[in-house]
């Protein structure tokens, strides 16, 4: 090659380099901090609530949320993988699944310090964009829609990370919005939606807690008139859980404002990355006059915590330790790919632990990027292809559970993927049950007709 060439050949590849950014996002890290080995395995953990905790070890159990141990190597994880990415989100929770009575308000302040001083250690140079929890509140879930010594202690810690305007909204509802990296053009919104969670008590009869809503719809407003790009955040994301059938989080009236919200500005938004499964999903959101027009995707991220959930009707429901790097285009925010890294809870207990990648979405799904397109093209051969139903279905364990995806778990994951509409979603599950029920019956129906032939 002539040096001219070559010359070229490194502008030309400085320029692809300078086109792609990474950054982290880790989510519900859930810390126990009564975690401890030498106990019956009923006492292990608190947050097991008396179940046993059979392969306790130093990285934790499936049966119990985080202990210390885990979360500091999930973090130095992420400085290994990745120490200098552009900024990092942090989707909360961070406090064990344990009653109200055995928590407190300032119980749930020191943990949200002792996870915020962790990050801040290892990462003191990175941005971190940060949303509230359910769990990050005393009483969980009940987040007011009025300034309170939670949201405005958390804003104290956050300081490093917040704008003066952001310490601003925090404090007033736990939102708050500002450029991206402080890039014209570029924008992060950070949403409290532990307001429309059904468990919320106080904003049960409000329109719009902490007038969020408004304030979400002006932000992207302005947004379009200054030609900006967006990225939203938040915790409890609306439609269903893809492990329980019907299973929603919130009610219904904000359901379909978070949709309307995103149906309006999808435009500028370029992605939206929730928590609050533990499990590795996402979600579409469609056109609402043409349902095969994606408009933008949810990216929801494994947890931290392997806890397996408790709730009635969800079997086995716990998930290996996880984290993630979005790679994206630092010119138009468009999310080119996703790359999960995570920890084998049984082996790294049994030797030592070590994270390492369990997937890149290109490769393993066979999509150019990440984009509402790609998503959309994943989703419709999750439905139609079992091999490929199978490789979602373990990756949304964080490849804990192998077990086969059958014909009602097809349903249930193709529609909580497909439909954030309550309405549509139970559409979705009769067409989809009906097609899986035909599917199961067209080999007895031929039997049936074989017989009846041959009897004549
Ligand atoms: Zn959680
Ligand atoms: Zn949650």
């Amino acid at each position: 090659m002539s040096a001219v060439k070559l010359l070229l050949f490194c502008l030309l590849f400085k320029e692809v380099v300078a086109l792609s950014g990474n950054f982290w996002h880790i989510t519900d890290l859930h810390l126990d901090p009564s975690y401890t080995l030498n106990n019956k395995p009923e006492l292990v953990c608190e947050s097991s609530g008396r179940r046993p905790a059979a392969n306790a070890g130093r990285f934790g159990d499936y049966a119990c949320d985080s202990p210390w141990h885990l979360i500091n190597s999930s973090i130095y994880a992420m400085k290994d993988i990745l120490p200098d990415p552009d900024f990092i989100v942090w989707t909360g929770d961070d406090t064990p699944h344990i009653p109200n009575e055995d928590l407190g308000e300032e119980a749930v302040l020191s943990i949200i310090r002792n996870l915020t001083d962790l990050i801040n250690l290892v990462f003191p140079n990175s941005k971190v964009y940060s949303a509230l929890g359910n769990h990050d509140y005393h009483p969980k879930s009940q987040h007011p829609a009025v300034p309170n010594n939670i949201y405005d202690r958390t804003a104290d810690m956050w300081q490093k990370w917040l704008d003066p305007d952001s310490r601003k909204t925090f404090k007033r509802g736990g939102y708050y919005t500002e450029k991206l990296l402080n890039r014209t053009g570029f924008r992060m919104l950070v949403l409290n939606t532990n307001f429309y969670y059904d468990q919320n008590k106080l904003t049960k009869d409000m329109d719009d807690p902490a007038s969020q809503f408004s304030w979400a719809d002006e932000v992207l407003t302005k947004a379009a008139n200054n030609k900006e790009k967006v990225y939203i955040i938040g915790h409890v994301p609306p439609g269903f859980f893809e492990k329980k059938r019907n299973k929603s989080w919130y009610r219904s009236e904000f359901n379909e404002k978070y949709l309307e919200l995103i149906q309006k500005h999808h435009p500028v938004i370029l992605g939206q990355f929730f928590g609050h499964h533990h499990t590795d999903a996402f979600r579409m959101f469609y056109d609402s006059e043409n349902e095969d027009t994606p408009l933008s995707t949810m990216f929801l991220s494994p947890g931290v915590s392997p806890w397996k959930t408790s709730l009635p009707g969800v079997v086995d429901g716990a998930n290996n330790p996880g984290i993630r790097v979005f790679e994206y285009d630092t010119q138009t925010l468009l999310v080119k790919d996703v790359v999960t890294y995570y920890l084998n809870l049984t082996r790294a207990n049994a030797a030592r632990g070590r994270w390492e990648k369990e997937y890149r979405l290109t490769e393993s799904f066979g999509v150019p990027d990440a984009s509402p397109a790609s998503m959309h093209q994943v989703l419709k051969r999750m439905a139609e292809d079992r091999c490929y139903l199978q490789k979602y279905y373990k990756f949304n364990s964080v490849s804990y559970d192998l077990k086969e995806c059958d014909s009602d778990c097809r349903a249930d994951h193709v529609c909580s993927a497909r439909e954030v509409d309550f309405e549509s979603y139970e559409k979705c599950l009769e067409k989809e049950g009906a097609a899986s029920i035909s599917a199961g019956l067209l080999p007895l129906l031929s039997v049936a007709v074989s017989l009846v032939l041959a009897n004549r």
